[in-house]
């Protein structure tokens, strides 16, 4: 599938297909103000290498990016300090829940990959080396913004608060990693930016063209080189989507980040960055639809890195 309208009407079809299934599964409870959205709803957006966006659904809608956040933190921290994190974080898979606790009392409280809660709190931790929570929040919105190619991308602080009312898991998480040496900043500096970064709000069209220096785009924003990018690529394919990773990889065969939001960054390399988003979830905390639709997406485009 090659040409711009092929894809277009595949996007709509898949549009109207999803909808008619109306299997949304469940949308994340735990934090409030997310409890409160519709889970019948589902937006794509697909940029290609030749600069071309095709969209279907509800593809300008704002939702809160949740985890996907920790690839821009990331790719932030890897401009900041290269690859030093990686003796704060580890870069395997947990096969264990995005939030677990588990792992960091038997491994010295070095988390297995940033993109769990306890490495992405490392990374947030990394981040605030030498400034406050404005300016670390300032870098990794402005690294969005520059990446996308739009200002009008912000945080909701109503979500913010509303996780930070009732993120106990996180708050262990952060005293924890404190607790074992690899926290350098109060963990309630931590957690602060770490709710604020979860909470910027994006759409699906924001989000795929954010995505387009790691899928490597030829008109992308310089952003990322490209060795880093191909990294980032390898720990999404392997630990994007926590425990549901290898089952990702399986169905869909290309890099992800999902959110508790719904939402999803797919990795296309050097052919295209997808923005998906459907809030309900299934039973890894992935979106649901958002999941159907990677899918469906690689199989009538045969963009599989597996080939
Ligand atoms: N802010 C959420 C949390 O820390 C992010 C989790 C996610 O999107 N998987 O629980």
């Amino acid at each position: 599938m090659d040409m711009a309208t092929d894809l277009q009407d595949f996007l709509i079809r898949l549009d109207r297909d999803i909808r008619a299934r109306g299997d949304w599964g469940e949308v994340a409870d735990y934090i409030p103000e997310l409890a409160r959205i519709a889970p019948g709803q589902f937006g794509i957006a697909v940029v290609t290498a030749d600069g071309a966006l095709a969209t279907a659904g509800d593809a300008t809608k704002g939702f809160s990016i949740q985890s996907i956040s920790k690839v821009f933190t990331l790719a932030c921290v890897l401009g900041r300090i290269g690859e030093q994190i990686w003796t704060r974080v580890g870069r395997e898979p947990s096969g264990l829940r995005f939030d677990s606790i588990q792992l960091l009392e038997t491994e010295d409280g070095r988390p297995r990959n940033p993109f769990i809660n306890a490495g992405a709190l490392v990374v947030t931790d990394e981040l605030l080396t030498g400034r406050g929570p404005q300016d670390a929040l300032a870098e990794i919105l402005g690294f969005i913004r520059t990446a996308a190619g739009d200002d009008d991308i912000h945080i909701d602080r109503a979500v913010a608060q509303s996780e930070a009312g009732t993120g106990h898991r996180n708050i262990a998480l952060a005293h924890y990693l404190k607790s074992c040496g690899n926290l350098r900043n109060a963990p309630e500096l931590v957690l602060g930016t770490y709710f604020h970064q979860c909470a910027i709000e994006m759409s699906c069209v924001q989000l795929a063209m954010a995505g387009r220096a790691i899928a490597g785009l030829p008109d992308a924003p310089p952003v990322l080189s490209r060795a880093r990018a191909r990294r980032l690529n390898a720990l999404m394919m392997l630990c994007g989507h926590y425990d549901g990773s290898g089952d990702f990889a399986f169905r869909v065969g290309l890099p992800g980040k999902s959110g508790v939001g719904g939402g999803i960054l797919l990795i296309a390399p050097g052919r295209a960055s997808i923005g998906i988003w459907s809030p309900g979830l299934n039973v890894f905390g992935n979106s649901h639809m958002g999941t159907h639709a990677a899918e469906a997406l690689a199989r009538a485009t045969g963009w599989s890195v597996f080939g």
